[in-house]
């Protein structure tokens, strides 16, 4: 499939992130960027603090796949994910849509310009003043999967269009989401009934497999239970026309198993055969965004272990400035699993290369909280450190800046933006 990118804008945005100032974008590569950084705040002495590179280009990259993939799909960015606004206006540039869970990300998703009909409001469950909100924004596509939703709805919603969020079998995911939400098929009847009771327009009906599906079955499975709403529906005499295929699309670091590309083989002979004449959009969040940042830090302190007797050997302690209260909050919330690199070490740039004779201790790393629980990795492998040197992280895009929080006076880190892609797509 030929991919349709809009034309570049004639002029280069800057980015700003959270308290810090407007910061680079220019076109080098990450290694490039992660050197120039580092090697001026050691020129300097310039605080340690830790820093992202992200790429655009990682993002228009995922952005090509998914219409070669899965053509015809119309992605609805998860703003969740990563809502930083150098990422929704990639989003708005290569033409997807937003799925927003929030009047604030309503009104982040709205800033890039885009129009009200490329916004679903995909929280099922919504305070009245948001639905306000949406309603004054004229964001009319929202999911519901319960009757007390649809009744505020009608309250307090002026030209709704409800999305029907059905329960699909979720076991086979990392994150399950149906222990909250989802219609039960034993439901989706009843509430299709009492829309149309209330004359509230359904238009479509969505799912969620969960994130970090293991088995891309599972969106086979969902598909079919979406047929059988899309049925029920019409014995009611009401025509649905859109069906949305949900998040937890792995990105480019497939840590669960299956690739998007299994996912994608078998979604499409599903959707040929099940809803050949539909429009189908997707709520995709990591997809999009988590290999797109690398995340440096800085080891500012250290504790040697020494060895118990002469079997043993020492091991380390190392302390980082980014951690479970931080970056590192998708170690908990989404199950993440990270490998740290060595960046620099004693003043010299190995980016991840082998360090001597390749000999490496047993180590544990901590955040720079004063909280016991903020360890990133209590069993890791690696080079001799000293204070001073940095290790990075790869593929840190996805619910690590969007949780993050300042807990113990940590600000944020700050991202540093490049577009290896430019040629194709200035942001
Ligand atoms: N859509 C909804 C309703 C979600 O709750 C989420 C994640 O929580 C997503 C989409 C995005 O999921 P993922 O980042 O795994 O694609």
């Amino acid at each position: 499939a030929q991919l349709q990118l809009p034309s570049p804008p004639h002029h280069v945005v800057k980015a700003k992130h959270a308290e810090y100032e407007p910061v680079v974008t220019r076109s080098a590569s990450i290694p490039a960027l992660l050197q120039e950084h580092i090697t001026q705040v050691l020129a300097d002495a310039e605080p340690d603090d830790a820093f992202y590179v992200a790429d655009v280009g990682d993002v228009v990259r995922q952005h090509v796949q998914w219409m070669t993939l899965l053509p015809g799909v119309e992605p609805f960015y998860a703003v969740k994910c990563n809502p930083d606004p150098m990422i929704l206006r990639t989003m708005a540039r290569l033409g997807n849509g937003f799925d927003c869970a929030s009047k604030a990300e309503i009104d982040a998703a709205l800033a890039t310009g885009v129009d009200p009909t490329r916004i679903i409001y995909a929280n099922p469950c919504k305070a009245a003043s948001h639905i306000r909100h949406a309603s004054a924004k004229g964001v009319r596509m929202m999911t519901f999967d319960n009757a007390d939703e649809l009744h505020k709805i009608k309250k307090w919603h002026a030209n709704p269009q409800m999305v029907l969020r059905v329960l699909t079998d979720d076991s086979r995911s990392l994150c399950r989401f149906g222990v909250k939400f989802g219609a039960h098929p034993e439901v989706t009847r009843s509430l299709l009934q009492l829309a149309k009771d209330l004359d509230i327009e359904v238009v479509g009906v969505s799912f969620h497999v969960g994130s970090g599906c293991f088995d891309e079955s599972a969106f086979h499975d969902a598909v079919v239970t979406a047929r059988k709403v899309f049925d029920e529906a019409a014995e009611l005499g009401m025509h649905l026309e859109m069906l949305d295929l949900g998040g937890g699309y792995p990105g480019a670091d497939c840590s669960t198993g299956i690739t998007f590309a299994q996912i994608a083989d078998v979604l499409r002979p599903a959707l040929a055969a099940m809803f050949p004449a539909t429009r189908i959009i997707a709520e995709p969040g990591r997809y999009f965004v988590s290999n797109a940042y690398t995340l440096a830090v800085n080891v500012h302190a250290r504790r040697v272990v020494e060895a118990k007797d002469q079997e043993s050997q020492k091991s380390f302690m190392y302390y980082i400035n980014e951690g479970l209260y931080s970056s590192f909050n998708c170690l908990y919330f989404d199950h993440a699993h990270v490998s740290p690199k060595v960046l620099v070490k004693d003043g010299v740039y190995v980016h991840g290369q082998e360090i001597g004779n390749g000999e490496t201790h047993a180590c544990s790393i901590w955040g720079p909280t004063c909280d016991s629980m903020d360890v990133i990795t209590r069993d890791g492998q690696l080079p001799e450190l000293d204070v001073g040197d940095w290790l990075y992280f790869d593929a840190m895009g996805a619910y690590t800046v969007a949780a993050a929080s300042t807990f113990n006076g940590f600000r944020r880190c700050h991202v540093i933006w490049t577009n290896t892609e430019a040629h194709r797509l200035l942001i």
